[in-house]
């Protein structure tokens, strides 16, 4: 029996305070303003990705008209640091009187659905004493993000142990980390180095970029030249965000078709793109020429092209190769060659962290995501009253938190309006025959730490309503407009 004293309790939890959960809030508050809540987070500050990551030079890597939410204009320029999007959701948690609703330092351990009361008992430990104490609501909203923020992931290199230097994963960075006129090396090639290597570059000796293979990037100005225009005559805020917004994803639109239907021309499209801030002799074929199509994996924006910057400079350059062995005083490659340094930084990804790490029970039963299937990557298959925000990879993830916080509301007050305390997904007898398949197809995009993790994740079916589809356009569309009445919920 639970001790009714130790029992808070809400209609709705939310999971984490970045910028998920932040928007969650922000939608609760706007749209049910009756119903209570609390954020549960286990940091002792909001911001999520964009508080624990530290690395010299961190920035978003896609513009903040889009990864910026819907309601609140962003006013610099379209790639911003760590800070100023701390700086942005600090200014959306004072604007809106969400700061009472946030309890930091509280970690969710396990989260149990009771049938009979429509409540989700979550176990959370209070991280400054240690205590553990309950939280219940009705409805478990989980923004939980899709990593684990304390270690990042190192593969398992032969003679690691053997390197007398540093080494690090950039998640882990702390402040009095030298690498004043160090010989560095960065090994892997995604936005977390794009960011890193022209921050670095200055101070240390000299820095190698080591990659297994070329990633593409997109580089230009950090500017919105649509947005200039609109300042320009004046437009409020509001419209220059809206407009801005709206021209930046049709033209991603434009461009994620074209990988689609015409992928050597937007390969090609890239590359150059990526020339023009080299030198006419690079060898932009070894090293800057994917051999996948453009989009399978996330592609950053890279402001003013700073790395490529760096490398025509002559003070960062590139390595393709493939790691032989660890040495004390390097790395020996593949072909031979051997690279000296004494502080090697491993961007070599995340590893996945599914909702949190947290156990979830329902009706006393442990939950095995692996065996349930999605429901518009959003809800789970038999897990009542749960939604997790999982954004988009070839779009800003917050473009999703804007359309889930829509949809949580209008659930929770059809479901108050009919009198509903319980909604969960569940497949016909036709779809239970389907196959399942994995999240995501790796055909369709296949970055490492999901490919990893493929078989913790809730799988999906051929009908586009049990799957994450990654469009944002079609959700759009669709997710507004849900027939609430026939969804495939049972409802009590
Ligand atoms: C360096 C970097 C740059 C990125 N740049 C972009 C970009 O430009 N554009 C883009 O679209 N995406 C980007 N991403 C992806 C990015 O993580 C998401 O877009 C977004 O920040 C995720 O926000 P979130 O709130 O969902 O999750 P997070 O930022 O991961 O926040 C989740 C929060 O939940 C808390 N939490 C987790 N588990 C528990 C628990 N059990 N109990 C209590 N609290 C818990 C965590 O402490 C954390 O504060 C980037 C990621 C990284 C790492």
């Amino acid at each position: 029996m639970k001790n009714p004293d130790n029992l808070l309790n809400y209609d709705v939890i939310i999971v984490g305070a970045g910028i998920s959960g932040i928007g969650a809030a922000y939608h609760l508050k706007d749209q049910c303003p009756n119903k209570s809540f609390i954020i549960l987070e286990s940091l002792d500050k909001y911001g999520g990705t964009w508080y624990t990551h530290t690395y010299p030079g961190i920035r978003s890597d896609s513009d903040l008209y889009t990864f910026g939410y819907r309601f609140k204009p962003w006013i610099g320029p379209p790639i911003a640091t760590a800070e100023e999007i701390q700086d942005y959701l600090e200014e959306v948690i004072e604007d809106n009187d969400i700061k009472e609703h946030i309890s930091y330092n509280r970690h969710v351990n396990n989260a149990k659905w009771d049938s009979e009361s429509s409540l989700w008992t979550l176990e959370v430990e209070e991280k400054e004493t240690g205590e553990i104490k309950e939280y219940s609501s009705n409805f478990l909203w989980m923004c939980q993000g899709y990593y684990d923020h304390e270690k990042g992931y190192i593969p398992d290199w032969e003679g690691i142990e053997n390197f007398k230097g540093q080494l690090i994963h950039p998640q882990n960075w702390t402040e009095n980390i030298d690498y004043k006129d160090k010989e560095v090396v960065v090994i892997g090639s995604g936005a977390t180095t794009a960011t890193i290597v022209p921050a670095m570059a200055p101070d240390c000796k000299h820095i190698t970029v080591l990659q297994r293979s070329p990633t593409y990037f997109i580089p230009g100005m950090n500017q919105q030249k649509v947005a200039n225009f609109l300042r320009f005559f004046k437009l409020k805020e509001e419209w220059v965000h809206s407009l801005t917004r709206l021209y930046i994803l049709l033209l991603q639109r434009w461009f994620v078709n074209k990988t689609f239907k015409h992928p050597e021309k937007a390969k090609k499209q890239l590359i150059d793109g990526v020339r023009e801030y080299l030198d006419p002799d690079y060898d932009v074929e070894t090293h800057f020429t994917p051999t996948y199509r453009p989009w399978r994996q996330r592609i950053a924006f890279v402001p003013d092209g700073d790395i490529f910057q760096g490398i025509k400079s002559g003070k960062a350059s590139m390595v393709t190769d493939q790691i032989d062995r660890f040495e004390e005083d390097g790395i020996l490659l593949k072909s031979g060659e051997e690279i000296k340094t004494d502080f090697v930084i491993s961007a070599t990804g995340f590893n996945l962290s599914l909702l949190g790490n947290i156990d979830f029970y329902v009706d006393n039963q442990k939950v095995d995501f692996s065996k349930k299937v999605t429901y518009r990557g959003m809800m789970i298959t038999d897990i009542p009253n749960m939604l997790w925000i999982f954004g988009y990879f070839r779009a800003s993830w917050t473009l999703r938190v804007d359309l889930m916080g829509d949809f949580v509301c209008r659930l929770l007050k059809y479901m108050d309006s009919n009198g509903f305390t319980s909604a969960t997904p569940f497949l016909s007898d036709k779809e239970l025959k389907e196959p399942l398949q994995t999240w995501i197809d790796e055909e369709n995009f296949n970055p490492g730490y999901l490919l990893r993790s493929q078989h913790k994740l809730p799988k999906r079916i051929k009908d586009s309503c049990w799957q994450h589809t990654q469009d944002y356009w079609e959700e759009k569309k669709d997710i507004p407009s849900i027939d609430l009445a026939k969804a495939p919920f049972t409802y009590k």
